[in-house]
Order: C-alpha cells, then structure tokens, then sequence
C-alpha cells in the first residue's frame, strides 16, 4: 500500500480518459479480425506447443529439443503478421508499417495480450533496432537491413552493456578507432542477448577515448551495425540463474568494421542509445493483461493440483494484493496514454510502469510457486514438473526483471530527482 500512496502523491489525482478516436477503433477492429482469421490456423498448424512457456518466461533454452522448431515458429508467425502489415507497426507505410500512435501502440500490446499470440523471432530488431535505422540511417543503410528484419530472415542482437558499463552507461571502454575507410574495434561487451543467433548486432562503441579525460564520457561514443560472422568477433555464453545460456559475453579482437556501417555520424551514439531505449518501453500496456492471465492460469493450477492452497489466509491475501496492483498498473499505463493524448509528457508513469512491471513480475512468480506446493520444486523438463516447469522456471528468471530495462535503484533514482524532487546532498 505504500507504493499506492507514493504513486497517488506523485500522480496527482486527475481524471483518466479512455476514449479512442474513430481511427483508433478501426485499427482495433482490423487487428481483431486480423486475428480472428490467422491466429487459429496458426496453432493448428504448429499446435499450442511451449512457446506460450516461452512467452512467459521471456527466453528460451539453445540446448532444449524444440528450440530449432519454436525458432521457425516464431519466424512463420512474424512473417505472417508481416503478410497482414502487423509485424511492424511504427515503421512507415513505405516500409510495410502503419505509423502507429502511442495509442494504437497500446490497443496492439493489449489486443495481442489479450489473445496470447506467439512470440516472433526477432522482437529486438523490429521494436527498437529497426526504428534506429529508420531514424538514423542512410537509404542505402535501409534498403540493406531492414528488409531482412521484417522478413525474419535475420536475427539481430543489441550491444550497449558492459562489464563496467551497465547502469552507468556512459563508461563503455569498447573502442572503434578509424583506420581509412573502416573502423578497428577491441573490447568486450557483456549480457548480450542472443548473440550467438545474430547475423548483425547494434552496437555502441567508443570513438573518442579522450573522452574521459576531458570528464564528457557521454562524449565520443557512435552506433555501428556490425556483421556478427566478422573474424575476431568471440561469443561466449553465459549460463544463467535458470541453466539457460541465451546471454553473452561479446569480445572483439582488431575486427574490421567498415564506415559504412556506422549509424548515424561520430559521437551521436548517445542519442541513438536513447532513442532505442525509449522504444523499448512502448508496449507495457498489455502486461497488466498477461499477467492478469498468469495469475488466473495459477490460480486453476493450484486448484487442480494442490486445492488446499487456496484456503490459506496468506496466500489468498496475497492473491488479492496481486489482483490489486495488476489492476494499478493497468490505471497507470492509461493515464499515461490520456497525458500522451492531450500533448503531455507521459512520465513519470514511465519509471513507475517499469517499477510495477518488475515488482509484480516477481511476486507472481513468487506466489506462483508457493500455490504449487510441493510440486512448485519439480523443474522444468523433468517427467512430473506441473504446466511444463514454467512456474518453477519463472521463480528464477524473473529476477531478471529487477535490472535488465533499467535496473530498480535507476528508476528510483529517476523518480527521486525528477517526480519528487527530493534535496540532493
Ligand atoms: C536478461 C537480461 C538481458 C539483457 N540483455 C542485454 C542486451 O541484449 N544488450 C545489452 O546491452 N545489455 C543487456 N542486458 C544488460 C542490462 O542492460 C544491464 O544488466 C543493466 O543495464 C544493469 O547493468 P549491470 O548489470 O552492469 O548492473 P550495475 O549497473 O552494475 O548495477 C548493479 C546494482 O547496482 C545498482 N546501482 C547501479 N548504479 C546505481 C546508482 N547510481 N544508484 C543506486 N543503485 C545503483 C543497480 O540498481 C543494481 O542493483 C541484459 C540484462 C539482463 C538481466
């Protein structure tokens, strides 16, 4: 309750405002009979296998058996989205795309959510690297990558962390030194998704190392697309809290990228970072639904397979708490889309999703498991491990939610000095 208070001193108490413009309904409507008329024979063909686990837990496992086919299902599924013009909504009209509003941004996060649609196979490169290259890159830098994000044909990874540049993003050491007409690159990146998978990355990488010297290290840091299967590129693996090894370390050696691979011109990364990052917030406003769902899903697991739990006091209270802050979540993603609609600056409902997102995230998977009981300890992949092992899985993975995006102490931070205004010492 004390997160309620502190959201209703920061927001204010003003009216939310639902309405949707006639343009606004038509999208919703066209998206639905859209899937209406797709989503069903999507499944009968590849059949409801794990990827809704997938979906859930938000990664998947490279050593898994059905990992090759769940990869192809995603592709079939973004390229028949492709086929409909919904793989790629914010990109333009010339681009396949429909130049969604923020709003019809949060009509698809919920339509989608609402009818749990598979994931796709290259979520990254459509959300928030495509629109990079569309805002930053040069025609012939567009004609080169962004038909083969669309089509699913290529996976794309995002390069920005480092060891000692992670919330601190600005300490990137990784350097990109000109040499002609190409660029020299030495360094490590760290926690890079789905490296391994890439053909190309979206890196940003240190072109001025006096930077730090001159105490600007926002200073002399550029965005550079660079060809993953380039000699000197080192991907390793890292196995993560749940045994999976989707994350990577990235460690370059002289590799040779050339100039005309660097988006945007030299010492713009920063801006390009946080365009990206700006993106990667879009689409909060369908996880109140998915995760509305998650809790009813567990709820009539805990029944089937353990009925006592929903007869604890404890439990049934925090099943209520859960409801509670889901339905809080939902009410502040929408005042953020009423501000957005009347011309305001969305935020601080921005920092506060994020908080919400990884605070219920976790208590979910939390609650989740103690629903379970005993059974909530039988993991994933082994022969009595209820729903697949999802519950279980997402115990662990979901701790990830707490730092990747934006870890908590930033948001706060965030909030602290810009919502609250709190004295700085
Ligand atoms: C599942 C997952 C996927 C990821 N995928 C990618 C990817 O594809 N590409 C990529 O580039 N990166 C990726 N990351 C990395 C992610 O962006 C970083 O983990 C994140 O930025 C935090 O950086 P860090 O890990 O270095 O932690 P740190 O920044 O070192 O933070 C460690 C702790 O210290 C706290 N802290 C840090 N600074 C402050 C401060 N000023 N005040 C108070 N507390 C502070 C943090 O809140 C955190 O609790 C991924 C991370 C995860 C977990």
């Amino acid at each position: 309750m004390t997160l309620s208070r502190n959201l209703t001193r920061v927001l204010g108490s003003g009216p939310l405002d639902f309405a949707l413009t006639p343009d606004d309904v038509a999208f919703r409507d066209e998206l639905r009979s859209w899937l209406d008329a797709n989503l069903i024979s999507f499944l009968e063909h590849w059949g409801a296998d794990d990827d809704q686990a997938l979906h859930l837990t938000g990664a998947s496992n490279t050593k898994s058996e059905g990992f090759a086919r769940t990869q192809e299902r995603r592709k079939d599924w973004q390229r028949r989205l492709d086929d409909g013009r919904w793989a790629a909504i914010n990109w333009p009209v010339d681009w396949h795309g429909r130049e969604a509003t923020p709003i019809q941004n949060a009509i698809y996060s919920e339509e989608m959510a609402r009818v749990r649609a598979p994931g796709i196979y290259n979520a990254n490169g459509i959300w928030q690297i495509g629109p990079m290259i569309i805002k930053c890159g040069t025609e012939e830098q567009h004609q080169r990558w962004l038909p083969g994000i669309l089509s699913a044909d290529d996976h794309w990874c995002q390069g920005f962390s480092e060891p000692e540049a992670g919330s601190d993003l600005a300490n990137m050491r990784t350097t990109a030194i000109r040499d002609g007409d190409h660029y020299v690159v030495n360094g490590q990146k760290t926690w890079i998704s789905s490296a391994h998978l890439a053909q190309w990355g979206l890196f940003l990488l240190r072109t001025d190392p006096t930077a730090f010297e001159r105490n600007a290290k926002h200073e002399g840091i550029t965005a550079f697309i660079i060809d993953m299967r380039t000699p000197g590129i080192e991907c390793r693996p890292i196995r993560d809290i749940t045994g999976d090894t989707m994350l990577n370390e990235v460690f370059f050696t002289d590799v040779d990228v050339p100039a005309d691979c660097r988006l945007g011109g030299e010492g713009e990364g920063w801006q390009v970072a946080m365009s990206t990052l700006g993106h990667e917030r879009v689409g909060t406003a369908g996880l109140s639904i998915t995760m509305a769902a998650d809790l009813k899903s567990m709820i009539s697991t805990a029944r089937a397979v353990n009925p006592e739990a929903l007869n604890d006091p404890e439990l049934r209270d925090r099943i209520g708490r859960a409801f509670t802050a889901i339905e809080l979540t939902r009410l502040l993603n929408y005042r953020a889309l009423t501000k957005i609609m009347k011309g305001l600056p969305n935020w601080p409902e921005v920092p506060l999703a994020k908080l919400q997102w990884s605070e219920i995230s976790q208590t979910l998977a939390e609650l989740g498991v103690d629903l379970l009981g005993p059974a909530g300890l039988l993991l994933k992949g082994g022969p009595d491990a209820v729903d697949g092992g999802t519950w279980t899985r997402s115990y662990s993975w979901q701790r990830y939610t707490s730092i990747g995006a934006g870890a908590t102490e930033i948001q706060k931070n965030i909030i602290a000095k810009k919502a609250i205004k709190l004295p700085r010492k």
